[in-house]
This record gives C-alpha cells, structure tokens and sequence, in this order.
C-alpha cells in the first residue's frame, strides 16, 4: 500500500532523515519507533504530504505515485496529538468537515459521521460541541474525523501522548481493536518502546535520521541489530 524510497529531509545543516526506504503491505500496523530528534515525526509528514522531502526515489500509496500532489489529494489521513478539532463547532461538525471539503451530501455526511462516532463508541456525543469532552473523548473525535474519509492509511503522530496512563492503555487496546476490524493500514508515531511492542505487527526503528532496524517486535528485542536497538528496546521510556 505504501512505498517509501531514500526518503531525505534537511534543514540547513540538520539532517533529519536520511535516505529512510519503506515498504508497507496493506492492513499492516506498522510503528515508527525512536527518541526524540530522531526523524519519526518528518517520515510520517513526508508520507502525509505535509513535508516536502529534500530529495526521495520514489514515494507511492496504494499503486499511486503521490510526489508533489497535496496533502489533502493523498489518500491519507492524519491524527496528531494535540487534535486539531475545531472547538466552537460541535462533533458532527468536525467530523463531517472532510466531507463537506469533498461535496459529499448533507445526508450522507451525517450518516457517515453516525457510522464513525459508534467506530469510536461515541454514539450519543453528535450534537456534543469539542469544548465539552475530556481529553479522551476528544481523542476518539479526532479518530472518527480521519477515519470518516475511508483512508488508505491512518497516520498516527503521538496520538496517545496527552492522555494519562489508564486512558493511553484504554485507547492502545481501541487503536488495536479498530485497526483489525476495518483491516486499515495504520502507522503509528512513538517515542515508547512498550507502545510499540504492544501495538504493532512490525517496528521501524530510527536514530539520528536513519532507519536502524525494521521488523517483528520479537525480532528487535531478541536479534537487536545493534547496541543501541537493545538498549532503546530494553530501556524503560
Ligand atoms: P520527536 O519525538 O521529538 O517529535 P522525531 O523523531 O519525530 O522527534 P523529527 O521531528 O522528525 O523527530 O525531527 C528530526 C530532526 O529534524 C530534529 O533534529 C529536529 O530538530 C529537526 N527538525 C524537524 N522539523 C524541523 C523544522 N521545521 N526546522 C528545523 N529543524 C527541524
């Protein structure tokens, strides 16, 4: 679904990702994985569209080839950590916004954004407006909103990393349970090592802008490529 070839981004004389290849199959969970700096967050905007690389080979989503087409012409979507919704209007309306963009009509946008608030277990929260949900409900708001759109890939920056401890497993365990119904390709930003053990099917590992390892969680804990993947992997973080 997704191929990422010597993806590269500098600025001025940082360079913050350096010829990243990626190659993701269709319903794969996949979790960018590293500490901070280290060029996660640049390899999920490039894919997004939201950062142009310095120089990429090549750089496909579902067959297409998406370089210099705009964020919201590629067939993603994206959810952050700090969620982006628009607070004065209510839940309905952030979540149909990306249909209204797209001309659906009115009747379809409500009956697609019904469809993903009970994706998310918000049934009764239509009318609600941002302002007035939790952290939690707020985050599962910004998740209908990108799924409502019936993305090809979910693209996932931190989006856990404002709740607290039993509201961030709560939505792990969510996360996981969504992915595997819609079967949709999700790829996940984290700096947590646990996160990503626990949520993903395959772990790409970087430092300092490189790819480091890529591969089964099992597979870098146990056959780390490197010193510093076992002790980022066995590290408490
Ligand atoms: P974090 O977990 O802290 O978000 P990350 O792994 O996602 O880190 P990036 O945000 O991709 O890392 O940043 C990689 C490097 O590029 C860092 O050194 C960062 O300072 C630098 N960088 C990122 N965006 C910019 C920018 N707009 N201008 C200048 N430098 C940038």
């Amino acid at each position: 679904i997704l191929v990422v070839r010597e993806a590269t981004r500098r600025f001025g004389l940082v360079t913050a990702l350096d010829r990243a290849s990626l190659t993701v199959p269709r319903g794969q969970f996949l979790t960018l994985l590293g500490p901070s700096g280290s060029g996660k967050t640049t390899l999920l905007r490039i894919i997004a569209g939201l950062e142009e690389p310095t120089e990429i080979a090549e750089l496909r989503i579902a067959e297409l080839d998406v370089r210099g087409i705009p964020a919201n012409h590629r067939n993603v979507a994206t959810v952050f950590q700090h969620y982006g919704l628009f607070p004065h209007m209510s839940v309905g309306q952030n979540i149909e916004y990306g249909l209204l963009v797209r001309k659906r009509p009115a009747a379809e946008r409500r009956r697609r954004a019904m469809e993903a608030l009970e994706l998310v277990r918000l049934p009764d929260k239509y009318e609600r407006r941002v302002h007035q949900l939790s952290g939690g409900e707020r985050q599962r708001v910004a998740l209908a909103r990108a799924l409502v759109t019936e993305p090809e890939i979910l693209l996932l920056d931190e989006p856990l990393g404002a709740l607290d401890e039993r509201l961030r497993r709560d939505m792990q365990v969510e996360l996981l349970r969504l992915q595997r119904a819609l079967g949709m390709t999700f790829i996940l930003v984290t700096h947590s090592q646990e996160e990503a053990l626990t949520m993903s099917d395959r772990i790409v590992l970087l430092n300092r802008g490189r790819i480091v390892q890529d591969g089964a969680p099992r597979e870098l804990f146990e056959c780390p490529a490197s010193r510093f993947v076992a002790e980022f992997m066995g590290a408490e973080n």
